[in-house]
């Protein structure tokens, strides 16, 4: 029996407020929770984030927290009964000028640039893409338009435009608000909405940086979900920690069909990048009202397993939905599954690669040693978390243990795909450290006597720098 080593992330909300699910839920394999920023106040998030660390200590677990913040979502104002059904063939006004509530013929826009960024011709999908519209004439500050695929459309719905092409900043001023309230509680991760280079990328970090006022420094992790950012990937990849294959948002302006194709792309060039990335949207969407998934749905999590995502990611199925911890047990079960059938065969993608730095030649000299050696485990000493993270992007069977003496690290590391991140204590000198964790793992089964493990470390420990030595150990 394997250790799972794909990651849950669960979004919280009402359906996954109360301590004892939580708990529950991350018993059952949520390793890492998300709260979203487009719902809720400073002080419902603060109080979730407090929630989501006495949970995991219960449960006896690190789990790293990611706030999601809105972002510049383009959205319809509101309506005078909160909702019309649009008829396919019927005009549709959306007019920034207009302050009273919306009706059939027309609403109100919470983006006032809008009216300037779309022309004649333009497809706009409202509601996540279930209703399509084309502008036939901006005239000031009214789109006139005639109804392609009619429906239901409530209060602040979004509005993607067919292919992008959208100018509204990455970072609103409520996204600055939300980093100083994610930055009080100490957020491990932050998630950009719609970045669209990596610059938005890089201030957000600063942002991040001026608001942490104890030097707290989170991960950065840019949802993919415009169509500009397709062609930038590479240079938003490299101002990241990590992605999210925003399914959502990136189905709607890319179309639905060029999605799988995408999700493929952008796990392969994170992990040849050195960057996490999150599988994300719909993964388990009937289980919001079913106790069980669909078949496609379990197919879903499996291919994003076989990808080499280090996570998939459950939106309202946890968030709002009916069953939250079924959810949990069901999706820790398919990726499961899905890495035991895994065929898997040693890719020393590295073999051709230079290094440069020593810690980078160590952490490939593991994965190479125990492979060959057929290894148990891998041991490695990491303060920062970059020596899991190098060996975490190459697909190998031997769990990693990640051992740090910082919390920050630790959570961080809780992201990575089969990283099991543990904390020693600073005080302790490495042999004792190392001592027990060899009891850790035998008490755990990872290894029996005669087994063979590899630790790698940084030497003298506790001095700054990184790993430099690899050590072969034999237990018995
Ligand atoms: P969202 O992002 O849930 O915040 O919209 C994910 C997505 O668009 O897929
Ligand atoms: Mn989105």
């Amino acid at each position: 029996m394997h250790l799972r080593s794909t990651k849950i992330v669960a979004t919280l909300g009402p359906a996954s407020s109360d301590p004892a699910l939580l708990e529950e839920m991350i018993r059952a394999g949520v390793n890492v929770v998300r709260l979203n920023f487009s719902h809720g106040t400073a002080q419902d998030h603060i109080g979730r984030a407090r929630m989501v660390r006495a949970a995991a200590a219960r449960a006896g677990q690190e789990v790293a927290i990611i706030a999601d913040l809105q972002g510049p979502k383009i959205r319809v104002g509101k309506f005078a009964d909160g909702k019309v059904l649009l008829e396919p063939g019927q005009q549709f006004v959306m007019d920034a000028s207009r302050t009273e509530p919306g009706d059939i013929d027309g609403v109100g826009l919470d983006y006032k640039a809008l009216p300037r960024e779309v022309k004649a011709g333009d497809v706009l999908l409202l509601n996540d893409g279930l209703i399509v519209i084309t502008v036939d004439e901006v005239r000031g500050e009214a789109i006139y338009t005639t109804v392609k695929l009619g429906g239901e459309l409530s209060n602040n719905k979004g509005i993607n435009k067919q292919g992008g092409g959208l100018s509204a900043p990455a970072l609103t001023g409520k996204d600055m608000d939300d980093i100083r309230t994610a930055m009080s509680f100490k957020a491990d991760y932050v998630a950009v909405s719609f970045p669209k280079s990596a610059t938005d990328m890089e201030m957000a970090r600063q942002l991040c940086n001026v608001a942490a006022e104890d030097g707290h420094r989170p991960g950065l992790i840019a949802k993919i979900e415009r169509a500009e950012a397709i062609p930038k990937l590479e240079e938003i990849l490299l101002a990241s920690d990590g992605i999210m294959v925003a399914r959502g948002d990136l189905a709607v302006e890319v179309g639905n069909a060029m999605v799988p194709a995408l999700q493929k792309r952008m796990i392969k060039l994170a992990l040849e990048h050195d960057r996490v990335v999150i599988t994300a949207t719909q993964m388990m969407e009937s289980m919001i009202t079913n106790p069980v998934p669909t078949r496609a749905e379990v197919s879903d999590v499996a291919n994003a397993v076989l990808d080499g995502t280090d996570a998939v990611m459950l939106s309202a199925e946890t968030a709002a939905g009916k069953y939250p911890l079924e959810t949990v047990i069901e999706m820790a079960k398919i990726c499961h599954a899905a890495e035991a059938g895994r065929e898997l065969k040693f890719e020393a993608d590295f073999v051709g690669k230079k290094f440069t730095r020593i810690d980078q030649t160590i952490a490939m000299g593991a994965l190479f040693t125990a492979h060959h050696l057929g290894a148990k485990a891998i041991v490695a000493l990491t303060e920062s978390g970059s020596s899991a993270l190098w060996m975490s992007r190459h697909l190998i069977r031997v769990p990693i243990y990640a051992l740090t003496s910082k919390i920050a690290s630790q959570r961080k590391m809780t992201l990575y795909r089969n990283v099991r991140p543990l904390l020693i204590d600073t005080s302790t000198d490495r042999d004792t450290a190392l001592g027990q964790v060899e009891c850790d793992l035998k008490k755990r089964e990872i290894v029996r006597n005669g087994d063979v493990y590899v630790i790698t470390c940084g030497e003298p420990m506790g001095s700054p720098g990184g790993a430099n030595l690899l050590k072969i150990c034999q237990v018995g």
